[in-house]
């Protein structure tokens, strides 16, 4: 191509590159889809099971994080958050406008045998730095002893969710740490369970984030027996409060 042909045929590409953006312009503003969800591996178990997490939402500090399995026996918030992923693909619109990030299984060596402890007989939800941190064979070593209990710390430390919600069974209530008052009331006030302030445990989640670091922590305890329910039945029973406590609008069809 000589320099006056490649020159010309410069021009009327750039002309053309000129149209469109215009036309773009004139065109209504389309509001793009929110991002898919991002799995993130948060650590590695005792037995080296990944510690999963779905990020939904903008890749920003803060939002919320809902974790559950904590405790290996009681598994009926993995399900349960299963439900609630599912929910959100349903409307992702509704879920774009801060983080929400999803561990269904906190615990995967205890879940895996629907055991409260992790693969070396730690209680995870003792095993955090807070103050009031017990050394004993059941709590660990000294805090963060575990790399379970790591993952999270590290997550929570990085990212900074506004609210923490951790699913328990099956004392049946919502436990709260940290100024969390307000929000429990409104989820205890849809009738599912009711509020109930149980006490900081030693090393606990709870303890840690919540009293020390200021972070409202709920813990959802949900009843004996749920993990018997199909995912659906919890998310019928316990959507409605699981969408209070994170302030969206309830559940549609
Ligand atoms: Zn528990």
């Amino acid at each position: 191509m000589t320099t006056g042909r490649f020159a010309s045929s410069l021009v009327r590409r750039s002309a053309a590159v000129l149209v469109l953006a215009l036309a773009a312009c004139r065109s209504e503003p389309v509001e793009s889809p929110p991002p898919p969800p991002v799995r993130v591996v948060l650590g590695t178990s005792v037995e080296g099971r990944p510690i999963d997490a779905l990020r939904h939402g903008p890749d920003v500090p803060g939002g919320v994080l809902v974790l559950a399995s904590i405790h290996g026996s009681e598994p009926a918030g993995t399900p349960l958050l299963r439900e609630l992923e599912r929910a959100i693909a349903r409307r992702p619109e509704s879920f774009a406008r801060e983080p929400i990030t999803l561990v269904p299984i906190a615990n995967p060596d205890g879940y895996a045998r629907r055991v409260r402890t992790n693969a070396r007989g730690i209680d995870l939800n003792r095993n955090f730095p807070a103050g009031n941190f017990e050394t004993s064979v059941r709590n660990g070593d000294g805090p963060l002893s575990e790399p379970e209990s790591r993952a999270l710390e590290r997550f929570i430390v990085t990212h900074r969710p506004r609210l923490i919600v951790s699913i328990h069974q099956p004392l049946s209530c919502i436990d709260w740490d940290g100024p969390a008052e307000a929000i429990v009331e409104r989820a205890a006030g849809l009738g599912a369970l009711p509020a109930k302030r149980l006490g900081g445990r030693p090393g606990s989640l709870g303890s840690w984030a919540g009293a020390q670091l200021g972070v409202p922590v709920i813990t959802l305890e949900l009843r004996a027996g749920d993990e018997l329910l199909s995912s659906g039945a919890l998310f019928e029973r316990y959507g409605a409060t699981l969408f209070a406590l994170l302030s969206l609008d309830p559940p549609s069809e």
